[in-house]
């Protein structure tokens, strides 16, 4: 052979060159995947691996070649080997299998294996390959865990639906509060209903007294609900101690209690409601204080053993908000009227609630007069609340109800805010003139109600001069000190401050001369029967008299006939209110401004 290659052998080079360079790109494609490959011997040793595999037994290839696969891969979890012993002698067999070890649980690594033997090759070798399976197997055995743990909530909301059933079972059974002691609603209902089926054989009467205390939600904010239990034991002992043989004392939740008497007649009725608040008014020590416990008392009765007891209740329930209401918060008796009157109530509260909200109320003047030369002194402005069929509703009808709704104090914003205005419109009221603007205790008794009044006439430019609010002796009882204070603040800004139906209420002689006021409205009682009831008269002599030694003005109200001015002018009175004058009427103030506030205008033409 000359030193020239053939062309066979050209060819044959060319072959060698492009089968090592395919070896090449797919020796460098095997090295970027992920998953480890090995290809052993029929008798398991490494005859070649990929990157991966270098990887997975932390040596490189070149210590890796030539030795039992067996002895390179690391243990499972559980120490055993990764691949079964013997596994080589399978070949074929195992052909495709696949199968998924742990490394490790926490953390938790886990390899898919899968081996398949090289067909082509006679000593039959082996290509395996291992695959990180952590996060398919993490994912399942996540599933496997979230299944786990539905099925565990699944079985604790049977058994807590189970232990639910069996409370209400059991609640079901139970008679009594557990608080008290007492029969609860449930066991009032059995005697109710017993005692009203007695009424088919027996003459008489179911009567229920529906007690609710006063003011227990007060207690329970201050002293906390402990204090409020030991309240609530106290006084189911106390009740106790008021009924008589045959009474029942229920305890329906919350501070209501109910008694259930067959007591007649009606005045044995009202006794037994006297006991239980005479029993439960003892004064109760709490932490250093004291509490004077009292409730309200609804009674309703029935003779008809026909009537619901939920009816029963529901009367009883009903006659109790009617106690409350009343000013001594103390006992009412049901009748068909509360039902009537609660409806009309309602019907009243929507009514003034659309009047304030609507700018639908209306103010009429009453004149207040000087008796000496019958000119206008002032004005009294009075609220009306427009009624059905254009009627107007008189502020006794639906002051009570503002109070007891809270919606008195944005009447009383109302109107002061319309007085402004209309004392606005009028030029130049002269000087001394005054309009009259009634304020309710509750108004008084918010913290900062002359500031609140003052910005209120300063935002309408008027001068505090014309305006003085005439207040009730009421509000003097409660706080006098801080009212007393803010009432000489208005004063200092030049209103004046009127007590209205003096003598009407809890009046005290010796009271005022402390109070902060510059005049006394003497009330219509006096000067409607003083002229007849000589002991009234003496009475009215002394308060006018009082009066005056007090520097107060003296306006007499309620004045209807020339008898009674002629009287007033001369026990000294020096202004006078009432028909005789003229009717509360929303012109005067008009008519007034017409003249440029020129208040000459005499009583006969207002009359
Ligand atoms: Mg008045």
């Amino acid at each position: 052979m000359s030193g020239t290659a053939s062309p066979r052998d050209d060819a044959d080079a060319v072959l060698i060159e492009e089968l090592r360079s395919t070896l090449g790109r797919l020796e460098a494609a095997l090295a970027t995947i992920d998953d480890a490959l090995v290809i052993t011997t029929g008798d398991g040793r490494v005859q070649w691996c990929n990157a991966s595999f270098e990887q997975l037994v932390s040596l490189p290839r070149l210590l890796v070649l030539d030795r039992p696969l067996d002895s390179l891969l690391p243990q499972r979890d559980d120490g055993l080997p990764l691949i079964p012993p013997g596994w080589h002698g399978q070949g074929a067999a195992a052909a495709g299998e696949r199968f998924t070890v742990f490394l490790s649980r926490e953390p938790m690594r886990a390899l898919e294996i899968e081996w398949e033997p090289v067909i082509s090759d006679p000593s039959r070798p082996l290509v395996l390959c291992f695959r990180d399976s952590t996060a398919r197997v993490s994912y399942a055995t996540l599933q496997e865990e979230v299944e786990r743990s539905e099925r565990r909530r699944l079985q604790a909301e049977v058994a807590h639906q189970q232990l639910q059933e069996r409370q209400m079972r059991l609640a079901a059974q139970v008679v009594e509060c557990p608080v008290t002691g007492l029969p609860n609603r449930r066991a009032l209902h059995t005697h109710i209903t017993r005692a009203l089926r007695r009424l088919r054989n027996t003459h008489g009467a179911v009567t229920l007294l529906f007690c609710d205390l006063n003011g227990f939600k007060e207690i329970n904010d201050l002293y906390g609900h402990q204090v409020g239990d030991e309240l609530l034991i106290e006084i189911a002992r106390r009740l106790r101690r008021a009924l008589g043989p045959g009474d029942v004392l229920a305890r329906l939740g919350g501070d209501e209690f109910v008694v259930l008497t067959t007591a007649e007649p009606e005045g044995e009725v009202f006794a037994l409601a006297e006991r239980l608040q005479q029993q439960l008014g003892e004064p109760w020590k709490v932490q250093g204080s004291v509490v004077h416990p009292s409730m309200s008392v609804g009674i309703a009765s029935s003779s008809d053993p026909l009537l619901s007891v939920e009816e029963l209740v529901r009367r009883a329930d009903l006659a109790m908000y009617e106690a409350k209401t009343r000013r001594d918060r103390g006992v009412a008796c049901y009748d068909e009227r509360i039902d009537q009157n609660m409806r009309q109530s309602i019907e009243l509260r929507r009514r003034l609630e659309r009047a304030i909200e609507q700018d639908e109320l209306v103010i009429h003047y009453q004149p207040i007069v000087n008796l000496h030369d019958g000119q206008i002194a002032g004005l009294e402005a009075l609220v009306r609340l427009p009624g059905p069929e254009a009627t107007l509703i008189l502020p006794g009808d639906f002051i009570p109800l503002a109070e007891r709704t809270g919606l008195i104090f944005s009447l009383g914003a109302w109107v002061l805010e319309r007085v402004l205005s209309d004392l606005q419109r009028l030029a130049t009221p002269g000087a001394g003139f005054r309009v009259s603007v009634n304020m309710s205790p509750l108004e008084l008794r918010r913290q900062g109600f002359a500031t609140a009044i003052l910005e209120r006439i300063h935002r309408h430019g008027v001068s505090p001069k014309h305006l003085a609010i005439e207040v009730t002796e009421s509000m003097l009882i409660t706080r006098p000190d801080r009212t007393s204070r803010e009432l000489q603040e208005l004063r200092r800004a030049g209103m004046q401050v009127h007590l209205d139906d003096f003598g009407s209420g809890y009046s005290s002689m010796s009271w005022l001369a402390r109070l902060p006021i510059d005049a006394v409205k003497i009330d219509r009682s006096f000067i409607a029967e003083g002229s007849h009831d000589p002991r009234k008269a003496r009475v009215l002599e002394a308060m006018v008299q009082l009066a005056r030694d007090l520097d107060l003005e003296v306006v007499a109200e309620g004045i209807e006939t020339e008898e009674q001015e002629q009287r007033m002018v001369r026990l000294g009175c020096g202004l006078g209110q009432g028909w005789r004058f003229g009717l509360p009427s929303p012109d005067i103030l008009e008519s007034l401004g017409k003249a440029g506030g020129d208040l000459s205008g005499s009583r006969a033409e207002q009359a």
